[in-house]
């Protein structure tokens, strides 16, 4: 099996829980990136944008993104609680704290890591909504491939990936895995493991 890129460096000073296979290597998404900053220079003409990014998770794709739009970005960030501790299935969502920036009149694109049941990302673009803003859209860096999933709901998407519980650039479980360089999948009792 490939090793994952930056597994070293996330295990050391602690344990680390059962990784499977690489789902997107690094230097795929780096590749992504860059078509995805196009994909969303195209979209927005006008040339500015608010990027509000869902922290912790969205943390290094809002970097490495932001670093490749040319235009005008201003970031704001949310913080949604969705997973607790080592929990891997979907928990209901909530907002902690305030949208911290007044968005109305804005072009807004939500930035998050993953869109699974969507619930995360409802919740984000209605707080967003109720601010009257010019505009709002939805980039994700990965789309889960559920049966249940509604496909309308990210404007932007980096990669489609099959349904497994997956850590690396900025995705963690319980704060681990975060550091890789690679996106890889948990074994399945990963999770379970203390
Ligand atoms: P949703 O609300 O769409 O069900 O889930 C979205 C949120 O759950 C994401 O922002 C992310 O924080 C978390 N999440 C969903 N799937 C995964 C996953 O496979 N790995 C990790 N680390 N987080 C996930
Ligand atoms: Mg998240």
């Amino acid at each position: 099996m490939e090793r994952p890129v930056g597994l070293e460096r996330a295990c050391r000073g602690g344990e680390a829980p059962d990784v499977g296979e690489v789902i997107v290597p690094g230097e795929r998404i780096m590749q992504r990136l860059d078509e995805l900053a196009a994909e969303i220079a195209a979209a927005y003409p006008g040339g500015e944008l608010t990027l509000l990014a869902v922290m912790n998770g969205a943390l290094f794709f809002l970097a490495d993104l932001a670093r490749r739009l040319p235009m005008r970005v201003e970031l704001t960030t949310v913080r949604v609680r969705s997973y607790r501790g080592r929990e891997v299935r979907p928990g209901g969502a909530e907002i902690v704290g305030e949208l911290c920036d007044d968005l109305s009149g804005r072009e807004v694109l939500i930035v998050d890591d993953i869109l699974d049941t969507g619930s995360t990302l409802d919740l984000v673009a209605e707080a967003v909504a109720s601010q009257r803003p010019a505009s709002c859209r939805v980039c994700v860096l990965l789309r889960k491939g559920r049966p249940d999933a509604r496909p309308a709901r990210a404007d932007f998407v980096g990669f489609d990936i099959p349904d497994r519980f997956v850590v690396g650039y900025g995705l963690d479980l319980d704060g681990w895995g975060r550091n890789l360089t690679d996106i890889v999948a948990l074994t399945e009792d990963a999770g379970d493991r203390k």
